[in-house]
């Protein structure tokens, strides 16, 4: 399948290709997903001079990864969650790994030159008073562990020289995050890859696996026999393993591109050029791409079925309209969805299934930088049994039914739940 029709396909640097895989063949380790934590693992591991293939069903970049809100943001989502199963030791290790997740992403566009209109800054806004008392003690814990960027509160008056919007009271604004163009990033990356000697097959679905000394994968034209195996298919895994697969639930989340903004408009929407999430679990994302379009996402759709193109137009641009009333005569020009891979607790989800069997999943709607930082730890827990990764295998996941009876009402269910719980929070300010 080519890349959904979306902004960022219609503005890719230059088209990729890889061939298939049609033989047998052999390699220490066999990366499964062309996605952000697949690619960045082969890289890590080629950096060290292991040999790495990788396959991904469709094209490079056609998960999550080549069609996201591009917001680069430090830490994992949640990362509080992990001290309630690890020593604060443990879990302090796991907050600094996530608060250097966007350095290892602008060390990769500097070192292999990745054209991705990358830019600085980023400003979480809140929209009542416990939101803004969250930021304000975000703030304060992140700098007591060491969060090496600025990080800086403002109120609702000078957050006006940021967003200018009626919605929100304030926010926090983190310089270390920023913007890019994910698939530019992606596609970027899998030519890092490949020039680092990764093998990468395009089109190669990855039909089974049998584990053991030596794991061997199953494709529809060829197999690969591997030492190490990392499962890197998030969202997307589908059958392939089914205990990961209901560790996590797929939920879709859409994004509207508009035409381009003349210069009066940008002035009364986000004069300062940062990208923008609120604090609400169904959240509003946004930001200006390269060339001036509003990029803005949400989830619209709470039944569970397939998000489609008229869907999302009409309601994320209501959703838009919301917050910057004046868009209302702008034309939207593109349109699309996603799967993120939300876990029970928000946290994300690193481990083995076996000795030699590793996989990352769950970011829970926020990967760009933090599947490069799972990427770190997979590929450091292959080469030398980084104790990252052993913390992180001991932290417990709920496993949910099967089927898709329940997946489907359930994240209904689920969603509506916050749809809520965000309405009421914002309702008693
Ligand atoms: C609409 C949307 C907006 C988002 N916005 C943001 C944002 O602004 N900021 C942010 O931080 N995060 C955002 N996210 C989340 C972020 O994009 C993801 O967390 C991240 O890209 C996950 O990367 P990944 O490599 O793990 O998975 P993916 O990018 O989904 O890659 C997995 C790949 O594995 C392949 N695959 C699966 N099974 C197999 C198989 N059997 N054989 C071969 N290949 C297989 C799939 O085809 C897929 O390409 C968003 C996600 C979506 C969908």
């Amino acid at each position: 399948m080519p890349h959904v029709s979306s902004y960022y396909a219609a503005s890719v640097n230059q088209k990729s290709h890889f061939e298939s895989l049609s033989s047998d063949i052999k390699t220490h380790v066999c990366v499964i997903g062309g996605g952000f934590t697949g690619l960045n693992t082969a890289i890590s591991l080629a950096e060290k001079n292991y040999d790495v293939v990788l396959i991904e069903s469709e094209k490079i970049g056609w998960g999550a990864s080549g069609r996201n809100g591009g917001q680069l943001i430090s830490g994992f989502t949640f990362s509080d969650y992990f001290s309630k199963h690890l020593s604060s030791e443990e879990a302090h290790q796991i907050w600094k790994i996530g608060a250097v997740a966007t350095d290892i992403v602008r060390q990769r566009v500097n070192q292999y030159g990745i054209s991705c209109d990358l830019k600085e800054g980023f400003i979480e806004v809140a929209m009542n008073a416990s939101q803004m008392r969250e930021l304000i003690e975000r703030k304060e814990d992140w700098q007591t562990k060491g969060y090496k960027h600025q990080l800086s509160i403002v109120e609702e008056s000078s957050l006006k020289d940021h967003v200018i919007s009626d919605r929100y009271i304030g926010g926090l604004i983190d310089s270390g995050s920023g913007h890019l163009h994910p698939l530019n990033l992606c596609l970027g990356e899998a030519q890092a890859a490949k020039s680092l000697g990764v093998k990468i097959y395009e089109q190669t679905k990855a039909l089974s696996f049998e584990a053991g000394e030596t794991v061997t994968i199953h494709t529809k034209e060829g197999s690969i026999k591997a030492e190490n195996l990392v499962l890197a298919g998030n969202a997307y895994i589908g059958n392939l393993q089914k205990k990961l697969r209901r560790m996590i639930f797929p939920a879709s989340s859409c994004i509207i591109a508009t035409e381009p903004l003349n210069d009066k408009m940008i002035n009364e929407t986000l004069p300062s050029d940062m990208a923008v999430c609120d604090l609400n679990t169904i959240l509003d994302y946004y930001r200006l791409s390269s060339d001036r379009r509003m990029l803005f996402g949400g989830r619209y759709n709470y039944s569970g079925a397939e998000p489609d193109d008229a869907g999302i137009r009409k309601h994320i641009r209501n959703r838009m309209l919301k917050v910057f009333p004046s868009l209302e005569n702008l034309k939207i020009d593109y349109a699309w969805s996603g799967n993120v891979a939300v876990t029970m607790n928000r946290i994300p989800q690193l481990g083995k299934l076996d000795r030699n069997i590793f996989y990352a999943q769950g970011y829970s709607g926020h990967g760009v930088a933090p599947t490069h930082a799972a990427a770190e730890i997979i590929s450091n827990g292959i080469v030398n049994e980084d104790k990252s990764l052993n913390i992180l295998n001991r932290v417990p996941h709920v496993q949910l039914p099967g089927g898709k009876w329940f997946s489907s009402p359930a994240m209904a269910i689920g969603m509506m739940y916050y749809q809520f719980r965000d309405l009421l929070s914002n309702y008693i300010k």
